[in-house]
């Protein structure tokens, strides 16, 4: 599929224009002339203003469809010009998913479990909307999004004609005033789109498993040495010092709890490599995260601990933030043709989140999910 922030559809435009004129965003300017006459009343030169305008009636809600295009996750676009330099400021409002810190946890949530953007398929394209008054009677929603502010280069703003211009130097002005600004815009927002796109599926390659991560075979005994060695010393200086240095003792109290939590520390970190070790083997799943085996991308976590939110299986470690570690069941073959080995879990999340995906059983028994 083709990601484009933005687009022009010439075609719809010149089908459905009024006048002779052939363009359905010349007749919005033949009636919106005046809206640009306050561009000459300044002494500046109107640029960013000429541009600001130009866009403004080739988007939403003036046109609608606009005459400019835009890509389902763009909640909203505004040029303005800058009350710092009069430069021309670009300021586009994506739909995102959940911020990492509230993916995969439902702790903040009063224990329910909100959902994200509500979306459906129209023509071949995703769409999102705002949740109905039935669907909040159901769940919650949280609704995420970013704003991008950016200053759009002075020198890819084309310059609006001179003085006063007649009716069609007008239209033709603004025209291509706003196909440099889609050229522009899509050169900024395109790439987060494609980003924000991929962020849940990266294409499937077999280049996706883990090394083994090499880890000294006396990392354990030499963090022991080092904890009874602090402890030991801690415990003299306490034995030994009269009442007037035990305020001096703090620094040593700190160092005594801070190397047992480093230690607790250290051994959850061998065990999460040991965990990424095993996810390598040839006929584990290639996904670099984890779902439960049952109900898939269902998974919640906090600090150490994870569960599946549906069925309350637990796992005392990151199961969400690390590889998955789940047996392979599945051949998933993506659009252009790369695959990947995956396990049920995944299968089931794929399903829901990529329908029509390409799913193959490995083996007969696998199918029937
Ligand atoms: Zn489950
Ligand atoms: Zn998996």
């Amino acid at each position: 599929m083709i990601t484009k922030a933005f687009w022009i559809d010439y075609e719809y435009d010149a089908d459905h224009a009024n006048r002779a004129n052939g363009s359905r965003y010349f007749d919005y300017i033949t009636d919106r002339a005046g809206s640009f006459e306050d561009c000459w009343d300044w002494e500046e030169v109107p640029k960013a203003r000429f541009a600001a305008t130009a866009w403004r009636i080739a988007t939403g809600p003036i046109m609608v469809p606009g005459y400019v295009r835009i890509h389902p996750r763009i909640l909203n676009v505004d040029l303005e010009r800058s009350d710092w330099d009069g430069s021309l400021l670009g300021c586009v409002d994506l739909i995102t998913p959940p911020p990492h810190a509230l993916q995969g946890s439902s702790e903040w949530g009063g224990g329910k479990w909100w959902r994200s953007w509500p979306s459906e398929s129209l023509s071949s394209r995703e769409a999102y909307y705002y949740p109905s008054g039935e669907d909040l009677a159901k769940d919650p929603y949280i609704l995420p999004s970013v704003s991008l502010r950016f200053l759009i280069p002075d020198d890819r703003v084309l310059a609006p004609p001179a003085d006063h211009p007649s009716l069609p130097e007008l239209q033709h002005a603004a025209k291509h005033c706003v196909t440099a600004l889609v050229g522009e815009l899509n050169a900024t927002i395109t790439p987060v789109i494609e980003k924000l796109e991929r962020s849940l599926w990266t294409r499937p390659t077999r280049q996706t498993r883990h090394p083994r991560p090499s880890r000294p075979a006396s990392s354990q005994p030499a963090r022991k040495k080092l904890a009874a060695d602090i402890r030991a010393l801690h415990q003299q200086w306490q034995e030994t010092a009269g009442e007037s240095v035990r305020p001096a003792l703090f620094r040593a109290d700190e160092a005594a709890g801070g190397v047992n939590h480093a230690a607790e520390e250290l051994t959850a970190t061998a065990a999460d490599l040991d965990r990424i070790a095993a996810a390598g083997a040839a006929d584990i799943c290639s996904i670099p995260w984890g779902v439960c085996p049952d109900h898939g991308a269902t998974l919640a976590a906090s600090g150490t601990q994870s569960w599946c939110t549906r069925c309350g299986r637990g796992w005392h470690y990151d199961r969400y933030g690390l590889p998955c570690t789940e047996p392979t069941r599945w051949t998933w073959t993506d659009t252009e043709g790369a695959t990947a080995e995956i396990c049920d879990g995944h299968a089931i999340a794929i399903r829901t989140d990529l329908p029509g995906a390409n799913l193959t059983p490995l083996t007969a028994g696998a199918g029937g999910r």
